[in-house]
């Protein structure tokens, strides 16, 4: 199977790295000119709990993989959510009737955007507990464990969907087939929904989140109004679970002290946020249901103040 993956960052990198240490055939697709060269020049370098590990592994911008026709059996989308319409309208020259989609990122509404490019049943969705950090261009920082959850959008598409679960296996990405992705995508999204959102705003960790007075109440009124608008697209969320995982990775523990990737992006790079496809994708669909979503909707518009404020 021929694998392209579009976003060569952090998490990108580490499920491009494992694959392509598995024996498949890798290609990164990425826009950021200094990992391009980096990769070109040193190799994907990264310090994987602690070992150094270098892997020659081909990378291109989107446009010179549309210029090259190479055929692609699966596309991993592992862009930020913002970057994703612009990375597939480039590929559409290589996308044909074989390509399938695989998308891992975190957020809402992702499918919305990929049917533009393939048929449903080619597209399949993920959710991951990886975590990747990056200590530079071209190179990772990799730590811990996880795996991955991931369902094709159409009953058509799980032979293939299952070959991909095969071969992440064997790259030791921990995959697993669900039978309700979508219930873990939003489930994650109510937790990044709180905790991204409210720490960037903020400008605090997890765990300084977690001890303050407000935290309950604000907490317990966004996953409300996930929970509401959840349940208007067949998801049930489970508020009392979310509400412990919540204060449980709230703790002033080790991940506590974690600044979430919303925060690190815009607060430490001056990166545009994911949180339209968060808490902002939350408040639009509450709209279009006629439910009402006033702490998601002003969070997005506080962190789009602060993406104004702090990107120049
Ligand atoms: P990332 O920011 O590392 O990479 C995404 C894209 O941005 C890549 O194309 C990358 O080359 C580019 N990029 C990265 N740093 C840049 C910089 N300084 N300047 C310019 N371009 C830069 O994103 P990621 O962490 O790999 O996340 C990809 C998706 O996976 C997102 O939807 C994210 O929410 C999700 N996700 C990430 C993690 C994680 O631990 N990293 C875990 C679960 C889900």
């Amino acid at each position: 199977m021929k694998i392209a993956i579009a976003g060569a960052g952090a998490l990108g990198g580490r499920f491009g790295l494992y694959l392509h240490n598995a024996g498949n055939s890798i290609t990164f697709i990425d826009r950021w000119k200094a990992n391009i060269e980096a990769i070109r020049k040193n190799g994907l370098q990264a310090d994987l709990d602690g070992k150094h590990i270098v892997a020659n592994i081909p990378i291109y911008t989107p446009e010179e993989v549309a210029e090259r026709r190479e055929h692609f059996d699966l596309i991993i989308a592992l862009t930020k959510a913002p970057q994703l319409s612009s990375m597939f309208d480039v590929l559409k020259p290589i996308i044909d009737e074989n390509t399938h989609i695989l998308c891992l990122m975190n957020g809402l509404g992702h499918e919305d955007v990929l049917s533009n490019y393939v048929p449903m049943e080619r597209i399949s969705l993920g959710v991951t507990m990886w975590t990747a950090g990056m200590k530079g261009p071209g190179f990772l920082h990799l730590i811990g464990n996880g795996y991955i959850q991931i369902e094709n959008l159409r009953p058509e598409g799980k032979d293939f969907t299952l070959k991909v679960i095969d071969l992440f296996e064997k790259a030791g990405l921990c995959p697993e087939y669900s039978e309700n992705v979508h219930y873990s995508i939003w489930r994650k999204a109510c937790i990044n929904g709180v905790v991204n959102a409210c720490c960037t705003v903020l400008e605090c960790n997890m765990a300084e989140l977690g001890s303050l007075k407000t935290f309950e109440p604000m907490m317990s009124q966004i996953i409300s109004e996930f929970a509401l608008v959840a349940h208007e697209e067949g998801v049930d969320l489970d508020q009392n679970e979310l509400h412990q995982a919540l204060v449980k990775a709230c703790e002033p523990t080790e991940i506590g002290r974690h600044y979430p990737s919303m925060y690190q992006d815009l607060i430490n790079n001056h990166r545009y946020t994911e949180i339209d496809y968060i808490d902002g994708a939350c408040a639009r669909k509450a709209k279009q249901y006629g439910v009402n979503t006033p702490y998601c909707a002003l969070l997005t518009e506080l962190v789009h103040a602060k993406e104004e404020l702090l990107i120049k």
